[in-house]
């Protein structure tokens, strides 16, 4: 037997915006297809008219094109299987509703919405273990349904499920799993407006569309039986189905969209979340790249991917590992890349700093990689650039902590004041930035520079600080209060030297007067 190509797709329906579960569903989906060398189709399950909105469907599109998941056929990629539109396909699926009227695989059924409630109400009162439908039009009679047709009424069409038969599937990740059809009923197709119903539409489009392989969340495990047994019934080879498990929350239970941290894809991107590591996080939620390697690229994820290797256990959804995936992206990058990436949020810093101090706006951002996770966390870091901070909780209590410091403090800024300090924003630093890279380490080579350096700094400060006669440690913390405003943020002398010397001068005397 020639194999085909293998086609995989993504199904969303219109309906709300791209979420965790989705978005993984297409990525495994996406990286399946990739890894086999085939193609990768996106279709639109539009077909509940009343939910569908044009705002999930562009939702959904930017949120995977934002996570790098794009489609070879479907929305803008015409790949001579379309439409990809369910309701741009309804002459198809009368045409294969009237192939299953007349093999008798369907029927007609003219129960009206109250008898099909009340049905159910009796089934609930008598607490039957199974609720369905009861067959009622399953055996009508020719002339009974001319009968109803003469009057008006209009049918839903029904596929007719094979009496307790057992049906033996092999599930990609759930293994060999049986089912007996009696735990299903016949189930709506077709409406009487030809809007077809989603288990329908699913099987005439993946016929349609020659999907080889069905990568979907195992909520829809049991409509894989009832699509089974349509492949067969219209005489096509069911795809290979893999039932991914479910998403968990912290709790175990199932994630639902109020859980911490669960936002759907284009929040995180709004958020300042790296694409590349929501991207990567979500790909962990069931799949493992290598026991000893969280953090990879989409096209290592290609590489590796099976869908067989897809875990059993639903895959707990972590926002604290997310956070971290994506920290671990954003201190990869180099600073450059950073500031661009972060611009977006960096609506706070002075647009001149983009241009004129572009560098030293780099080695700033430079000095925070390693302390954020997303990039919209970098703005409210850099306020203390460029304007002389308010002092927080902390920077006070450090302020108040020994009076001594407030002499420390004033001699400190005449110190500085008599030094070679670079300048300060906004005064032209262009002598200085490209030579000197933060943040700075200790063990790693200074340049010459026109202007003190970190090191340079440190070794001044420790002399300083020795004839003060007072210990390091008490001295560096009123020091960074008054300079920034806090008690967090990077080395000192990094500080000291983006600060440039105008303005630490200024903050010195400032908190050694105690304003
Ligand atoms: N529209 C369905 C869903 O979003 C598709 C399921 C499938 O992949 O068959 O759940």
């Amino acid at each position: 037997m020639i194999h085909p190509t293998p086609r995989l797709r993504f199904a969303p329906s219109p309906t709300g915006s791209l979420h965790i579960g989705g978005a993984r569903t297409a990525m495994y989906n996406w990286a399946a297809a990739r890894a086999l060398g085939g193609a990768f189709l996106l279709r639109i399950e539009d077909t509940d008219q009343a939910r569908s909105t044009e705002a999930s469907l562009q939702g959904i599109l930017d949120g995977l094109r934002w996570l790098g998941i794009d489609w070879d056929e479907g929305p803008g990629r015409d790949g001579g299987h379309g439409p990809y539109f369910q309701m741009q396909r309804l002459d198809l699926y009368r045409a294969a509703a009237e192939r299953l009227l007349a093999s008798g695989h369907a029927y007609p059924c003219y129960c009206t919405t109250d008898r099909l409630e009340a049905l159910r109400e009796q089934q609930k009162a008598a607490k039957s273990s199974w609720i369905g439908y009861d067959g009622h039009c399953r055996t009508l009679a020719a002339e009974q349904r001319a009968e109803h047709e003469r009057r008006g009424l209009r049918a839903n069409l029904r596929f007719r499920m094979p009496e307790a038969q057992v049906v033996r599937v092999h599930d990609l990740i759930r293994g060999e799993v049986e089912v007996n059809t009696r735990e299903l009923d016949d189930w709506v197709m077709l409406r009487p407006d030809g809007v077809p119903l989603y288990n329908f539409a699913c099987v005439v489009d993946d016929i349609g569309m020659r999907i080889t392989h069905v990568v979907r969340g195992e909520e829809h495990f049991l409509n894989g039986i009832k699509q089974r047994l349509l492949f067969e019934a219209l005489g096509a080879e069911c795809p290979v189905y893999a039932h991914i498990p479910l998403i968990l929350n912290q709790q175990g239970a199932k994630l639902s969209k109020r859980d911490p941290g669960v936002m759907g894809v284009l929040e995180y991107r709004d958020q300042g979340y790296p694409p590349e590591a929501v991207f990567n996080y979500i790909a962990l939620l069931g799949w493992g790249f290598s026991g000893d390697r969280d953090v990879f690229t989409r096209e290592e994820m290609v590489a590796a991917f099976r869908i067989e290797a897809v875990g059993k256990a639903g895959a707990k959804f972590d926002p604290a590992k997310l956070h971290w995936m994506c920290g671990e992206y954003i201190r990869r990058w180099p600073p450059a890349e950073c500031l661009d990436r972060a611009r977006p949020w960096l609506g706070t810093v002075p647009a001149a700093a983009f241009t004129t101090h572009r560098a030293w706006l780099e080695n700033s951002v430079a000095c925070f990689q390693e302390r954020i996770q997303l990039l919209a966390e970098l703005a409210p870091k850099l306020g203390w650039l460029f304007a002389d901070p308010a002092p927080d909780e902390a920077a006070r209590r450090n302020l108040a902590k020994d009076p001594a410091s407030r002499q420390w403090l004033a001699a400190w800024a005449e110190a500085l004041a008599a030094s070679d300090l670079p300048p300060s924003w906004p005064q032209d630093r262009a002598g200085v930035d490209e030579r000197v890279r933060l943040p700075w380490r200790k063990d790693a080579p200074e340049p010459a520079c026109a202007f003190a350096t970190p090191a340079r700094i440190e070794a001044d400060c420790r002399a300083f600080v020795e004839r003060l006669g007072v210990k390091f440690g008490s001295f560096v913390h009123p020091v960074r209060a008054a300079l920034t405003g806090t008690d967090k943020g990077p080395g000192l002398f990094d500080v000291v030297f983006l600060l440039g010397k105008d303005a630490c001068v200024r903050r010195l005397r400032a908190a050694a007067a105690g304003v």
